[in-house]
């Protein structure tokens, strides 16, 4: 049995919105399922602006932009993450300033933040890694003291809550991702989520190709022009087409994934030398990814080779941002963030997908248990 550690899942629907789209006559961006799918997104996340971008990169890349950053301007964020996180603010000259995570849910650790923050920090940017929320009360209480902007990358969070509040509607701006690898997928795909409306019509003219082609389109204005700094990354209604067909959906996916993670969790948290994910009180997570840690270095790449002789692909990330070759060369070296690299060195995610089976994956958890004896 060949068990891939990700496989692209459809509904049954995708085909039929891409032909329609086809068939309109209207095929560029920002389009009636483009419409669904952000009216979807604010309706169910508590979301005030939503625009569908790209990529989750994209998205994250517009929010610098909005933000103003000047060279020699400062950005918190985890160095275990992927690293779109850290480009989209280089790209506009700011550095990013890595924190530490915490050993339990591998989101920053809240408690290190402020020993990071100096005058020329200007935003604080949370990942929610496997769609679990970082401690946010915590995190809103420092970006209000310290008036820093907060950016949330949900790359993984989709439907994801701390508290009674989804992930993506706490920060000022955030971005949600729908790549293939992702819970809610269109290919390629992202949404700038935007809580703070003085960064909605900014957000409107830079996406419009800095135009203010948005209010033409609403008729109040007799002609656009250029206004300002401008983008492109819509995407066409083809991939809005896809992406709606798995938001319509949505309500199945998360319980397939939740009734995977769950059987995941129940077969392997006994196990000793195998140390599953710690969910605080207060979160619901998205069963975005399941991870394992192992007792060192070794014994993970053990587990790896082991599952890969089973045909089963199991995977590590992230390499830590401060240890790969860009952070180095931005000053980081080895034993700047142990926790991180210690996570790093002992984390499996196994495979997990809506479409994958309890058949594969009791293989998979067969073969794990088989490794431990
Ligand atoms: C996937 C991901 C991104 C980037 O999203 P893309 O849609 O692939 O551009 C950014 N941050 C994190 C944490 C991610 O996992």
């Amino acid at each position: 049995m060949k068990i891939p550690f990700n496989s692209a899942s459809l509904t049954k629907k995708e085909l039929e919105y891409i032909t329609e789209v086809l068939r309109s006559g209207k095929i560029s961006g920002n389009g009636i399922f483009s419409k669904k799918c952000t009216e979807f997104i604010q309706n169910n996340f508590g979301i005030k602006q939503a625009f569908l971008t790209t990529s989750g990169t994209a998205a994250l890349e517009a929010i610098a932009l909005l933000l103003d950053l000047e060279q020699g301007d400062e950005v918190i964020m985890p160095s275990f993450t992927y690293p779109s996180t850290a480009n989209a603010f280089l790209l506009r000259g700011a550095v990013p300033r890595f924190c530490d995570i915490r050993n339990d849910t591998l989101n920053l650790d809240e408690n290190l933040i402020e020993a990071l923050i100096n005058e020329n920090t200007k935003a604080l940017v949370p990942v929610h890694y496997a769609g679990t929320a970082c401690e946010m009360d915590t995190i809103c209480a420092l970006t209000k003291q310290y008036k820093l902007a907060l950016v949330e990358d949900a790359a993984h969070g989709i439907g994801g809550r701390y508290k009674d509040r989804f992930l993506g509607s706490m920060g000022d701006m955030a971005a949600f991702s729908f790549h293939e690898t992702k819970n809610i997928i269109s290919g390629e795909g992202g949404a700038l989520l935007i809580n703070d409306p003085r960064f909605i019509s900014r957000a409107k003219v830079l996406l419009e190709g800095g135009t203010n082609r948005d209010d033409f389109l609403k008729g109040k204005v007799s002609e656009y022009v250029w206004m300002d700094l401008g983008i492109s990354i819509f995407p066409s209604e083809i991939n809005a087409g896809m992406l709606w067909a798995q938001l319509e959906q949505m309500k199945a996916i998360q319980r397939q994934r939740d009734l995977l993670w769950e059987r995941y969790y129940n077969a392997l948290k006994d196990i000793a030398g195998i140390t599953v994910a710690h969910i605080p009180d207060n979160i619901n997570h998205n069963s975005h990814i399941f991870y394992i840690l192992l007792d060192s270095k070794k014994e993970r790449d053990d587990a790896i080779s082991h599952l890969t002789k089973k045909g089963i692909q199991a995977v590590f990330h992230y390499i830590p941002l401060h240890l790969s070759p860009m952070g180095q060369k931005l000053g980081y070296k080895h034993g700047d963030l142990p926790v991180t690299e210690d996570i790093a060195a002992r984390i499996v995610r196994l495979p997990l997908y809506n479409s994958m089976s309890v058949h594969q994956q009791d293989h998979v958890i067969d073969e794990l248990i088989k490794f431990k004896r």
